[in-house]
């Protein structure tokens, strides 16, 4: 870490009545002084915390320990000893603690210590990412331990250097799509090294989720497999950022029981964390640049996020407090340092000078020389994207300014982090947007500092990509009926497809793939083809996107962030599968909107609850991308809705669904006229608030509502994976339907407006317009269903009566396609 120079010798800006520096809660009584009304809705107070130390586990060799001490680690944290002790008796564990905790230590001691006793033993490590494994392999090499010949595998490897790979390296870091695609298919060549694999490293592994993360795990059990016929059976560990029920995660992500720690035993320095909501504007006022012709269904009625992290990074910076602001986008990271520093050059002009944007795109250089300035005070403010987050030494700060909630608690509490010299403190502001979730988490301080929010999730059971998965093994090795236990629930079935598709051959012995070619199986495309996104002017690939994205991110007009660089799609090619793209920043963002209908296929669960009938089942969803709408990212206002001429997609698909008797919904005092907007903001608050049951964003789950569900026959409130065969979200809302209908019904409540926000139940891409939604109706909605629901439901398998038919159409059904 670099040397930090007090932040007491800034002058500019400071006076006598500035506060001291490292008194937060001064700060902060300052900030919210500004305003009339109280945006602070919640001040929590993280206590520093003393680190609790750990002998070295007495298996330890001494090479190793002297290693460590070399590296300045004199004796593990408590955590990393539990786990490593457990991984080093054979047990596979995952370890889910909190940023800069040191999990890494947690996994090299019983690796690297396994390697050192037994000089046949190998260590397979896998990444999300091929930077990350190649600063692991730096760490591991920079141990100089004699005979470990660390080595990372993957696409950049020479190819002269693979053979030496295979045959020498005792550590072997790649990922798992090189483990996918060339590992395993090369099986036979590997067989030296699975033959002694001690342990499997899967590292970050809250990343393996959704369909990309079900992938993972059938690339994990065809790992296993591959082992087992060497009579090897490795010891997992995995590491996690925090997140909910991490054992079971990682269950489902090996197939194997493993243990958990999560008790995280590393120091901290103490944060004041202040949780603030942005002021509703009056009625009638306009925000400040709107050159707005129609301000429709979308004006917003609070300031906007931006707006006041601005003034926030203004007000910190003129008290002489140095700061780092993280903003989503690099344009909204330039919006907010122009605004600062407009505001503080009409305070003391030349005062703004002191702030600056800091974004992806920036040289090493450049990087360096803005952490530097920002270090040594001569800059106190800076705007970033989360580009930071991506290997910048950055900490250290006296306070962080985050601009809405970035998505996980893991990501927030990365980038709160960043405040907090050692023994000093520090103050971190989380600015709610005009979003559900932000509202619902600004006045629900339990869900952010309490337990962890959100778990990750994934569905090995996908039949569209366990199908694919069985084909990838049958084609390494036939696959014998103790493979399809393996392979876990619907492996039977996805085998009898694959046999009546003709791509597998059943014979006594098992069952063969039949063609000479290999399966071709992306684990990070589903939903149709990735598509890739092309710079026209040049050629240069900038990246993929999946297919079921590609109609939302990659329309002609969309603006397209790629590593906080804003590009704006020319033209969309989907027999080509290729978007063409050109360098442009414009000051406004897109948003597709689409119009979807549904049918029930089949119910795979419910619960009857009386009036109220909440259900999980498979679904068919027709939906097309109709139009886009441009809005102001200053203000968040509307500038138009275009529309757009897109082909209709078909999507079988996992939903979640819940029923409400007509008559409950008129005791309730709903109004019949009133049913259809009650239940579409119920609809849309409840996509809202489901990441915070799962991890999972909006292109994953989308929602439709309707009075009358021909399938159903009954006022009904849909919610969907996005993702063909299901990704597990709706699974997750099914399972926890209670609390996370508890939350939306809560988040609607609280919201401070009167007729619906996009804070509450308005949705940016409702393919209705946001029409029709009452407010207060779908509280009594949510408390008809809440009143009815049992907290804790036994599911129930449907009998055939219970099978519904999925023949009509869907007439008058509100739409809201993966919001
Ligand atoms: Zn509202
Ligand atoms: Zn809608």
């Amino acid at each position: 870490m670099q040397d930090v120079s007090p932040a007491a010798t800034v002058s500019a800006g400071r006076g006598p009545d500035r506060p001291p520096v490292g008194a937060p809660a001064e700060l902060l009584r300052r900030l919210r002084a500004r305003t009339g009304a109280d945006p602070v809705t919640h001040v929590e107070r993280v206590p520093a915390r003393a680190g609790e130390q750990a002998p070295w586990p007495d298996w330890t060799p001494e090479p190793l320990r002297a290693a460590f001490a070399r590296r300045g680690v004199v004796a593990p944290w408590r955590h990393q000893a539990r786990a490593a002790d457990l991984a080093y008796a054979g047990r596979s564990v995952v370890v889910a603690t909190g940023t800069a905790s040191g999990k890494s230590l947690a996994y090299q001691l019983p690796a690297l210590a396994t390697l050192l006793a037994d000089p046949r033993a190998t260590v397979l490590y896998l990444a999300p990412t091929k930077a990350l494994a190649a600063d692991q392999l730096r760490a591991v090499a920079g141990l100089e331990l004699d005979g470990v010949r660390p080595a990372c595998y993957d696409g950049d490897t020479p190819r002269a250097e693979r053979d030496w790979i295979r045959q020498h390296a005792r550590f072997v870091l790649t990922n798992p799509d090189m483990l996918h695609h060339g590992i395993l298919p090369g099986h036979a060549r590997w067989s030296g090294f699975l033959r002694r694999l001690a342990y499997v490293i899967v590292d970050e592994c809250h990343t393996y989720r959704g369909v990309f993360g079900s992938h993972v795990a059938h690339v994990l059990r065809r790992l296993r497999r591959q082992c087992a016929r060497f009579g090897r059976t490795p010891v997992f560990i995995l590491a996690s950022a925090t997140s909910g029920d991490p054992a079971a995660t990682a269950g489902r992500l090996t197939g194997l029981p493993v243990s958990a720690v999560t008790e995280d035993a590393s120091p901290r320095g103490g944060v004041t964390f202040a949780l603030w909501e942005p002021p509703l504007l009056p009625p009638d006022a306009t925000d400040t640049d709107a050159t707005v012709a129609t301000v429709t269904d979308l004006a917003p009625v609070r300031r906007s996020a931006l707006r006041e992290t601005a003034d926030l990074l203004a007000d910190t910076v003129a008290a002489g407090v140095r700061t780092l602001a993280f903003v989503r986008s690099r344009k909204g990271a330039e919006v907010v340092a122009a605004n600062a520093r407009r505001a503080l050059d009409e305070a003391v002009p030349g005062l703004g000078e002191r702030v600056a944007a800091y974004r992806g795109g920036y040289l090493r250089e450049e990087r360096r020389e803005l952490e530097r300035a920002l270090l040594h005070g001569d800059l106190l403010g800076l705007a970033s994207t989360n580009a930071l987050e991506l290997g910048v030494d950055l900490v250290g700060l006296d306070a962080v300014l985050i601009c809405g909630w970035p998505g996980t608690r893991a990501s927030l509490w990365q980038q709160a982090g960043r405040a907090g010299r050692s023994g000093g403190e520090a103050l971190a502001v989380l600015v709610a947007r005009d979003d559900p979730l932000d509202t619902y988490l600004v006045h629900h301080p339990e869900a952010l500092f309490g337990r962890p929010v959100e778990a990750t999730v994934l569905d090995p059971a996908n039949p569209y990509v366990l199908a694919p998965q069985l084909a990838c093994a049958a084609a390494e090795a036939p696959l014998t009926p103790a493979d399809l236990e393996l392979f876990g629930e619907g492996a039977k079935e996805a085998v009898d497809s694959l046999v009546e598709a003709g791509a597998l051959r059943q014979r006594p012995t098992g069952w063969y793939w039949r063609h000479r070619e290999r399966p071709e199986v992306d684990l990070r495309g589903e939903g149709g083809a990735p598509v890739c996104v092309v710079e026209a002017a040049t050629g240069r690939l900038l990246g993929t996107v999946d297919g079921g994205s590609s109609h939302f991110l990659l329309h002609p007009g969309a603006v397209y962030l790629h590593q906080g660089v804003s590009y704006v799609v020319d033209a969309l090619d989907l027999a080509d599968g290729c978007a063409l793209v050109h360098p442009e920043e414009p000051d406004w963002s897109t948003h597709a909107r689409d119009v979807t209908s549904l049918t029930v296929a089949a119910v795979r669960s419910y619960v009857d609850a009386g009036p109220v009938g909440l259900f999980l089942g498979e679904v068919d969803v027709t939906s097309q991308v109709v139009s886009y709408q441009r809005r102001r990212i200053a203000s968040g206002e509307v500038i138009d809705t275009r529309p757009l001429d897109l082909p209709a997609r078909e999507l079988r698909t996992v939903a979640v669904w819940f029923t409400l008797s007509p008559e409950s919904m008129t005791s309730a005092g709903i109004a019949p006229a009133d049913v259809s907007g009650a239940l579409h903001a119920a609809e849309h608050a409840g996509i809202g608030l489901l990441p915070l049951m799962a991890t999972c964003d909006r292109w994953d789950i989308g929602g439709l509502s309707t009075a009358l569900h021909p399938d159903t026959e009954a006022p009904t409130v849909f919610v969907y994976d996005g993702h063909p065969g299901g990704a597990g979200f709706a699974e997750r809302a099914y399972r926890t339907a209670a609390q996370w209908l508890r939350a939306t019904r809560d988040a609607i409540a609280e919201c401070g407006c009167e007729a619906g926000c996009p804070s509450c139940v308005q949705s940016p891409k409702c393919g209705n317009g946001n029409n029709p939604l009452s407010k207060p109706d779908a509280v009594r909605v949510l408390d008809v269903v809440l009143a009815n629901l049992p907290t804790d439901h036994p599911p129930r398998q449907p009998g055939p009566a219970d099978a519904p038919d999925s023949t009509t159409g869907a007439a008058g059904q509100e739409q809201d396609g993966q919001e």
